[in-house]
């Protein structure tokens, strides 16, 4: 039998891929050094949909639910007061969401990886991220890894009226509200 063209099945894989949305920040580190306007533009290269953008004074216990994964690390610490801009004398960072096909991937091949050390030349944290000599690894920006990080980093950092269009699975209730305060 002929297939149906437009099974609902397709028409959810095809609009969950337009609709990927992926969370960007730019670190206290990058904003210290002057980098946003090299970052947005090395960003502007994946051809992606700026859906969100904000100015965000990172308290406490957003950076501490940002990273809760990471809890239990040795650098957690180091990693919240980075966050914050204890570590650059800076009081904010910038928060943006880009959406489109592939979004999560495009992103974070632009990104590079984790280490600045170990990340392409070419990628934003090889080419503008370093090691501090007392270990504090300035990676300029932070990009969502996956889908399911990806949702709950764009709910915990911006309210649904906050975007340009709805992120899906977003007012779905799959992914529980910020808690208190952090957004
Ligand atoms: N981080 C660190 N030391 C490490 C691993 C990670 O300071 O050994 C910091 C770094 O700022 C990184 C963040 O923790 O960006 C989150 O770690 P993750 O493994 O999720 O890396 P990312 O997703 O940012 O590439
Ligand atoms: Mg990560």
């Amino acid at each position: 039998m002929k297939r149906r063209r437009g099974s609902a099945n397709e028409a959810s894989r095809l609009a969950k891929r337009a609709g990927q949305a992926t969370l960007v920040l730019i670190k206290p580190d990058a904003i210290q050094r002057g980098l946003t306007g090299h970052v947005l533009a090395r960003l502007d290269e994946a051809r992606l949909s700026m859906i969100g953008a904000k100015i965000v004074r990172v308290t406490r216990a957003l950076a501490e639910e940002h990273y809760d994964a990471l809890r239990d690390k040795p650098f957690f610490p180091d990693l919240i007061r980075h966050l914050c801009g204890e570590l650059h004398g800076v009081d904010h960072v910038l928060a943006f969401v880009y959406a489109g096909p592939g979004a999560i991937a495009k992103v974070r091949q632009l990104a590079g990886a984790t280490n600045p050390e170990a990340a392409e030349p070419a990628s934003i944290r090889g080419a503008f991220g370093r090691m501090t000599t007392g270990g504090i690894m300035e990676n300029v920006l932070h990009a969502s890894s996956d889908e399911q990080e990806a949702v709950r980093e764009i709910a915990l950092w911006f309210r649904p009226e906050e975007l340009l269009r709805p992120v899906p699975f977003l007012t779905s209730g799959a992914v529980g509200r910020s808690p208190k305060g952090t957004r």
